[in-house]
């Protein structure tokens, strides 16, 4: 079997170009653009580069967005103040505010995170929006795991009944992703669904032990780690959807967790490194931004 590639990219373009005319429509109707402002502390060079493709992606769209940069000596009072600030709309006004992680050692993440206003937090890391979506009630779904469900529901594979296998249980990937899949549908969608929910989702980490136990029972197999070739073909049922969420660097070249060639002799699906979740997650960034835009203008 060779697996069918999930084209992140191109999905994320077509999303892209459904947004632009809404993000038309609200420019029109209200006189200037979403906005979107991003904390960027330190000099991580991924870092920048996540930040360049997170405003690149707003330009496209028609949406403004800047971008603070913070020396990496900054403490957490101090980034807690700046947030506050942005918040106050003291850096232009601002509909989504987002910190870039990861933050420095000896910053308080949670704190950081914590004084993002909810209803601008278009990461979704805020325990309102996290207890949203564990309610089943989603306001900001934090963007990597909408972008998985998201290339799950485009490509046809089904969820409901299905068994998803989540390596990685971060509040950031693993856990939203988990909540989102394993949902109850949304209200007025109908009984066979859009896909994207009804699932059996197990979650494992770096406890489970014998990783491909697990992995080898998923009919949908999720690496959300961080370890490039950590998935390995026998880990994977044949036919399974394996959807590598890994950014890893490995000799200047950019792979998931997943052996990817081996994996898609076996897998029935793939989604790549680099051209799968990553621009999925940026353009669920956008759509989030639109929202929040909206939700503070009184159209969501
Ligand atoms: P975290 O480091 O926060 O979480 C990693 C998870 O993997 C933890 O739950 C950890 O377990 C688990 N883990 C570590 N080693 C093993 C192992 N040997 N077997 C099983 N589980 C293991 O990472 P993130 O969730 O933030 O990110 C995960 C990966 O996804 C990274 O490569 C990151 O760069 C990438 N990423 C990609 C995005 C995209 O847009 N494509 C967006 C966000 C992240 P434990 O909890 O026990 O420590």
């Amino acid at each position: 079997m060779t697996a069918q590639m999930l084209d992140g990219r191109a999905l994320a373009g077509r999303i892209e170009a459904s947004l632009r005319g809404e993000v038309d429509t609200f420019a029109g109707m209200f006189r200037r653009k979403p906005r979107l402002v991003v904390v960027l502390v330190g000099d991580v060079a991924a870092s920048a580069s996540y930040v360049k493709s997170k405003a690149a992606a707003a330009a496209r769209l028609g949406m403004d967005s800047a971008v603070i940069p913070v020396a990496a000596t900054a403490t957490t009072a101090d980034l807690v103040a700046l947030v506050g600030s942005i918040a106050r709309d003291e850096h232009g006004h601002a509909d989504g505010i987002l910190v870039q992680l990861p933050l420095p050692p000896h910053v308080d993440q949670v704190a950081v995170l914590d004084a993002v206003p909810p209803d601008r937090d278009v990461d979704g890391f805020h325990p309102e929006n996290a207890g949203l979506l564990s309610q089943g009630r989603p306001r900001f779904i934090p963007c990597t795991a909408a972008g998985v469900q998201r290339m799950l529901i485009d490509a046809a594979i089904p969820t409901a009944g299905r068994h998803v296998v989540i390596v990685g249980r971060s509040d950031i990937v693993g856990k939203p992703l988990a909540l989102l899949l394993a949902q109850r549908p949304p209200p007025g969608c109908p009984a066979d669904g859009a896909g994207g929910c009804d699932a059996t989702v197990t979650i494992c980490h770096s406890r489970s032990g014998d990783l491909g136990r697990f992995t080898r029972e998923a009919d949908i197999l999720v690496a959300a780690v961080g370890k490039p070739g950590l998935i390995t073909a026998p880990m994977v049922r044949p036919g399974a959807a394996v959807i590598d969420v890994g950014i890893n660097r490995v000799d200047g070249r950019l792979v998931g967790d997943v052996d990817a060639g081996p994996v898609a002799e076996v897998a029935g699906w793939l989604s790549p490194v680099p051209g799968g979740v990553g621009p999925m997650t940026v353009a669920m960034l956008m759509a989030n931004t639109l929202l929040a835009a909206e939700l503070r203008l009184g159209r969501g």
